[in-house]
């Protein structure tokens, strides 16, 4: 049983969680309240039928500190979760790390290392004065109460398109920004935010051996076929989808040797770059179109039942090591 007063917590938290996920541009939120909150708010499960029953984004969610393991991303990119997290240091020397309240910016150390060599070559090369860092994963990776269904297993980065400005930004103003949306609409990129050196960046992630998939709005895309010159094959990892107009995702491979991650298919595009009827599609209605209707429908047939939500029993069994290690 729940006191009144402590589901009234867990309800202006996950409120606050809402929000933040939503990216409302003026929260004044106080980190230091927030996890207060949270502190109070989680419930602490006793037994492990407890445990057992609880939705595993809320397991996974209530984590603070990594699984003291060695380091591994257990499961697939969408289900699983990650042992022995490192974390980006939230202002690096090229790098800073946004929504510190999240605390989302733990990783893989191989991750870690490829976003930190990103930050570090693009800047020493005059493209990039740093990256604003958005998600990577919660401190023992899995589900998330708000947000992604991926950035589960530590190898999924999101790097914000907006430029670092030259200066540390406050915890306050990491909260409150609001990242620069850079198309017009779904079609068009918007050119007075736009810049060639977002396509080095883009370009410079896309071509890491490790580097899986990066994902782009497709207008974004469509302005590197654009753009690219001489070697191109690295367009095929580009892919385009719908919610990467103000971000960019970075997915890595598993790191080698590493048993128990699983890759995703290899994207291998008729074309080599995945310019021609891969961008034709995301450029035409059709992923936009909501679902039709059905026309005839069945006023007796029942009326689908939301999934019973994800628990450890349905993420891969080495997660259940992960929640219990210190
Ligand atoms: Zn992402």
């Amino acid at each position: 049983m729940h006191s009144a007063r402590s589901s009234f917590l867990t309800f202006a938290l996950l409120s606050i969680i809402a929000l933040a996920g939503a990216q409302a541009p003026a929260m004044g939120q106080d980190i230091t309240s927030l996890e207060m909150l949270s502190e109070m708010a989680a419930e602490s499960p006793k037994t492990s039928a407890e445990i057992n029953k609880m939705p595993a984004k809320k397991l996974f969610g209530r984590q603070k500190a990594p699984a003291d393991l060695k380091a591994r991303a257990i499961g697939s990119y969408a289900k699983g979760c990650l042992a022995g997290a490192k974390a980006i240091p939230v202002t690096g020397e090229a790098w800073q790390v946004m929504r510190l309240s999240r605390n989302r910016m733990w990783g893989h150390p191989q991750l870690i290392s490829l976003v930190e060599d990103l930050a570090r070559k693009s800047k020493a090369a005059g493209e990039w004065n740093g990256l604003l860092i958005g998600d990577i994963s919660q401190p023992r990776g899995g589900p998330m109460l708000t947000g992604h269904a991926s950035h589960q297993i530590g190898l999924d980065a999101d790097v914000w398109l907006t430029p670092m400005p030259a200066r540390v930004l406050t915890a306050k103003e990491r909260a409150n920004i609001s990242a620069t949306v850079m198309t017009k609409n779904r079609l068009e990129i918007n050119p007075k935010v736009w810049t060639e050196n977002h396509m080095k960046l883009i370009r410079r992630a896309a071509k890491y051996d490790q580097v899986a998939r990066i994902f782009v709005h497709p207008p974004i895309k469509a302005e590197l076929c654009k753009w690219a010159k001489g070697d191109r094959s690295w367009l095929a990892k580009v892919r385009p989808i719908y919610g990467h107009n103000y971000h960019f995702h970075i997915r890595m491979k598993c790191p080698a040797g590493l048993a128990g991650c699983k890759n995703q298919w290899t994207p291998n595009p008729k074309d080599g770059t995945g310019c021609g009827d891969e961008l034709a599609y995301w450029m035409s209605e059709v992923p936009w179109k909501p679902k039709k209707p059905d026309p005839k429908p069945n006023p007796n047939k029942p009326k689908p039942k939301p999934p019973p939500p994800l628990t450890l029993s349905g993420l891969p069994a080495e997660c259940r090591a992960v929640i219990a290690a210190p």
